[in-house]
């Protein structure tokens, strides 16, 4: 058992996007690394901007992607009278004051200080005599509460695990509100006292949180807190240096965007876990042990990362990369977790049979191992791989292009091979090829001709795995059936000429 707490902090304010994902990433990878516990709080604290949707969004992208907690969901809202307590135990400690000022008088003041870059509230209240704010108080003028940062010339430090040491000047910052005139928290200040509360000792976030940090040491210091250790994340930008957002990138920076596009779960985590970290080596395919077990907080990089969300090439949805990794994992995982993730794809196209985890089991992790070698997402076995599945599969242009528009003898060989085929024993493999080269030689082509039109015309497809394993796992009856049917593939061609 180790005493790391860390907590993943989303504000239920829009979907789980792909930069908030990767920070749930990275805690729940330190907390399964250190033997430390996971905390979700859900920072609903802006009513106006929190909304269930949003809410079950977040939580069914963090099952879905398989980053579980172990405490939680705690809700801030919950614990807005600890909030309001906490900004009362640092006035009354003389860290922090109430501020009478009007949001007039503030904004005249600020119009006034033009050319000075950052307007920084005056002080005026905090020099008001204890008699002077009990008189206001008793004329009922509303007031905010506001921290007092230390005055004179001192800093507030911290060790950031990212950023290194950081040091800013107390002149530097302003005296910050922590509490509004109608009596509820401000973010800054909830944030940490629920951090104090939750017992959290790392802090791993966003580097948009990296701003706050300063004042929110300074809100540790004078709660008499323990200052947890902070690690904030790289920003991750697009291919063009530019920060991912939804308004320009719409749904592709969303967690479910991925799930839609067929990525499995973890295949998603493993990119993004490279995205703001490296393993000090050149492994880019971790299983989850893997992962954990490489995992740390020192390896992750200061430098941006960058997300290819649009990529030049149309081929790709996505970052090529992410694509490989997915492949890969596609590839790898064992045939009875693949069969699961294939599972509901087939059932959407609505091409699922029910007989693939009955009787035609065997042949099913058969299908998905042949033809998952070339395949980059989950949605490719009902896309690609249609054929192997249904007896309506589309024939794709470029196949039609390469094997078919260049070669209008096949339309009479091809009935002719599924008659030979007819004659045959058995169907396997090597009796297959055996068979079509032979057919090649009395007919003087090219195996590569037939065997690619065969391709085209039993699968709709340019590439593919062996053409001989194919056909028997197609079947007999099938391979004969498309070849003999093959009208519709050459009028697909001839429409693609015009
Ligand atoms: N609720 C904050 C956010 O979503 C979290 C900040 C933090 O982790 O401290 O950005």
């Amino acid at each position: 058992m180790s005493d790391v707490r860390v907590r993943f902090a989303p504000s239920p304010t829009g979907y789980l996007h792909i930069g908030s994902a990767r920070t749930a990433l990275y805690n729940w990878l330190y907390a399964r690394k250190t033997g430390g516990k996971m905390i979700l709080r859900i920072e609903d604290t802006d009513v106006e901007r929190s909304t269930d949707e949003s809410l079950d969004t977040i939580i069914e992208g963090l099952k879905w992607l398989g980053l579980d907690w172990d405490i939680g969901p705690y809700y801030q809202s919950a614990y807005r009278g600890e909030h309001t307590e906490a900004a009362k135990r640092l006035l009354s400690s003389g860290h922090a004051y109430k501020c009478f000022c009007t949001k007039e008088e503030l904004d005249q003041k600020r119009a006034g200080s033009e050319g000075k870059s950052e307007f920084g509230y005056d002080k005026k209240c905090r020099r008001l005599s204890p008699e002077e704010v009990s008189a206001k108080e008793a004329a009922g003028i509303p007031y905010v509460i506001r921290f007092a940062i230390p005055e004179g010339e001192g800093t507030v430090v911290f060790e950031d695990k990212v950023y290194g040491r950081i040091e800013k000047s107390w002149r530097d910052l302003e005296d910050f509100i922590i509490l509004r005139s109608d009596g509820t928290p401000l973010y800054l200040l909830s944030n940490v006292v629920d951090d104090i509360r939750d017992g959290i000792t790392h802090v791993i976030r966003g580097q948009d949180g990296l701003g706050n940090t300063p004042r929110q040491v300074l809100i540790y210091q004078a709660l008499g807190a323990p200052i947890p250790l902070f690690a904030h994340l790289p920003l991750t930008l697009d291919s063009q240096k530019a920060k991912i957002s939804k308004r320009k990138h719409g749904e592709a920076v969303a967690i479910h965007f991925y799930r839609e596009k067929g990525f499995l779960p973890w295949a998603l985590c493993n990119f993004l876990a490279l995205l703001g970290w490296s393993p000090g080596d050149d492994r880019e395919i971790f299983t989850k042990e893997e992962l954990i077990e490489a995992f740390s907080l020192e390896r992750i990089n200061r430098s941006n990362s960058v997300f290819n969300l649009q990529t030049e090439d149309s081929k790709f949805f996505t970052d090529p990369k992410a694509l490989a990794v997915n492949a890969h994992h596609i590839k790898s995982l064992p045939l009875e977790e693949l069969a699961v993730l294939v599972k509901p794809v087939l059932e959407k196209a609505g091409i699922w049979n029910a007989e693939y985890e009955g009787s035609r089991k065997e042949w099913f992790h058969a299908a998905l191992d042949l033809i998952r070698e070339r395949f980059h997402t989950l949605n490719d076995f009902a896309e690609a791989g249609r054929a192997y599945f249904a007896d309506d599969f589309e024939l794709e242009d470029r196949a039609l292009e390469r094997n078919i528009v260049k070669f209008p003898a096949l339309r009479e060989h091809l009935p002719v091979l599924a008659a030979r085929i007819e004659a045959m024993e058995g169907f396997d493999p090597h009796e297959c090829e055996n068979l079509m080269r032979q057919l090649c030689e009395e007919l003087g082509i090219k195996p590569g001709v037939l065997i690619n039109g065969v391709r085209t015309a039993v699968t709709g497809q340019l590439a593919g795995p062996s053409m001989f394993e194919a056909l028997t796992l197609i079947g007999k009856e099938k391979t004969i059936k498309r070849l003999k049917n093959v009208g519709w593939v050459f009028e697909a061609a001839e429409k693609l000429k015009k």
